[in-house]
């Protein structure tokens, strides 16, 4: 039998994290729960970090931190494999404090920042610091994800194997931003990957189908007098990586899936046995590209907003398990950067701190599907997906307490001032969210609360 302890972290088909910020000692005790939604009220007693007790009416240990609820909603803690913190190097946009408070805030408990950082996280010595960092901020844990290439210039290939043994542990490799488009450089860095068991994930897009291009290709950008974004720059990636998965056996991710030909492509890699997984975004769930009527340029995303038939295949492969997992891709940029004519606006929008609201509010409020289904696509399966342990685990006594609150009653409005994140970017602006993250544990710390971040 295994104890709490052994079981906290360290199951050994998975690559180990690095150093873990020490779990909260002590007994934190949350009252008045249903864990996935489901059942009588319980409450959740917490030791050291760990799951220790889970029943109705426990009685809180001496000096107990204690939290009282009304019949929440307890799931595991949140894990977004695509988020940019755009630390080191835009700290004026958003920094590793900034950014692991919105995740906090957001129900997150881990996040995964892409290499696309100033400079690219492309040696363990980058990545070390981003994770040490997060350790010492202890709001959530920093993933750093190593890019494929040297300086995602797309031609050499990083050393992927220092950078997964390095206290960072990165097992998540991405040029996203840019597509790795040589296919031979992809060939060999899916060789690569797959000697270290590490995931590639690919920001899919042909550059020479793209270029200029700021909007879906389409009827609402003829009109507009915007350059076409089409879906065969993303669906030839898709198509060719798949085979590439396929030929040589690496685990292959695609990044933000955004149209309904891709969704038809990664059914037929599951179909065949490919170790291929996806992720879609919230807003290429819930918006389409008749909002860039107005030139907003808060709207500008790669890859973009899409329309209706787009949308619903996404929705659908979400709901059926076609597509994995919802990612945010959170993207902070400064006020100069997106108020502005839109074809100069930088892509990417925030998502951290809005992402389950909007999910728990289009899928599981009417009832299409149930908080397990959030819980699997919002924390379950990302963590399955990069191998991560300690997150994405069952709510059970003996499991690491990474947790996550949800009142589904709760309303807000979003407010960019308001937001935790450094910069202001997002798409919901003045838009009143039905679903609300009451709280946010980390190894058994409170991160987040009522809307604040825990100190
Ligand atoms: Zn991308």
């Amino acid at each position: 039998m295994t104890t709490a302890k052994e079981n906290y972290c360290d199951d050994s088909s998975f690559p180990s994290v690095g150093p873990l910020a020490a779990p909260r000692s002590g007994n934190l005790l949350l009252r008045g729960v249903r864990p996935y939604g489901e059942g009588e009220d319980v409450d959740v007693l917490v030791r050291d970090g760990v799951i220790a007790e889970i029943a109705a009416g426990i009685d809180a240990p001496e000096g107990a931190e204690v939290l009282e609820f009304d019949s929440l909603v307890l799931l595991p803690g949140l894990v977004d494999i695509h988020v940019h913190l755009r630390e080191p190097g835009r700290e004026d946009t958003e920094t590793l404090a900034t950014g692991s408070a919105a995740a906090a805030k957001g129900g997150f408990t881990a996040v995964f920042t892409m290499a696309n950082t100033a400079p690219v996280t492309d040696d363990p010595s980058i990545a070390e610091s981003v994770w040490l960092k997060g350790q010492a901020l202890n709001l959530c844990d920093i993933h750093p994800v190593g890019s494929i290439t040297k300086g995602l210039k797309g031609a050499n290939l990083t050393e992927f194997g220092m950078m997964a043994d390095s206290q960072a542990k990165v097992r998540m490799f991405s040029d996203d931003g840019k597509c790795v488009d040589n296919p031979l450089i992809m060939r060999r860095a899916i060789e690569y990957a797959k000697g270290e068991d590490v995931l590639l994930a690919q920001h899919c897009e042909d550059p020479r189908l793209t270029a200029e291009a700021v909007a879906h290709e389409g009827p609402t950008a003829a009109r507009l007098g915007l350059t076409g974004w089409p879906r065969v720059a993303e669906e030839s990636i898709v198509a060719r990586d798949a085979i590439m998965a396929r030929d040589y056996g690496g685990r292959m991710h695609i990044c933000h899936a955004s149209t309904e030909g891709t969704v038809e492509l990664v059914k037929w890699a599951k179909e065949h046995d490919i170790p291929l997984t996806a992720e879609v975004t919230p807003h290429h769930l819930i918006l389409t590209d008749s909002v860039l009527e107005t030139y907003d340029g808060v709207y500008r995303v790669n890859p973009p907003l899409r329309e209706q038939r787009d949308t619903l295949a996404l929705r659908q492969a979400l709901i059926d398990g076609i597509i994995d997992c919802v990612a945010t891709d959170h993207a902070p940029h400064g006020s100069e950067e997106k108020c502005c004519e839109f074809e100069h606006a930088k892509p990417g929008m925030l998502g951290l701190e809005t992402s389950m609201s909007i999910i728990a509010e289009q899928f599981v409020l009417d009832g299409t599907c149930d908080w397990r289904w959030l819980a699997r696509v919002m924390s379950e399966r990302p963590a399955e997906i990069v191998k991560l342990p300690g997150h994405g685990r069952p709510i059970a006594v003996g499991e690491p307490a990474n947790l996550t609150v949800v009142d589904p009653n709760k309303k807000w409005t979003v407010h960019g001032d308001d937001l935790a994140s450094k910069s202001d970017n997002t798409p919901y602006e003045d838009m009143e969210m039905a679903v609300s993250v009451a709280a946010t544990v980390l190894r058994g710390k409170v991160t987040a609360l009522n809307g604040e971040v825990a100190g």
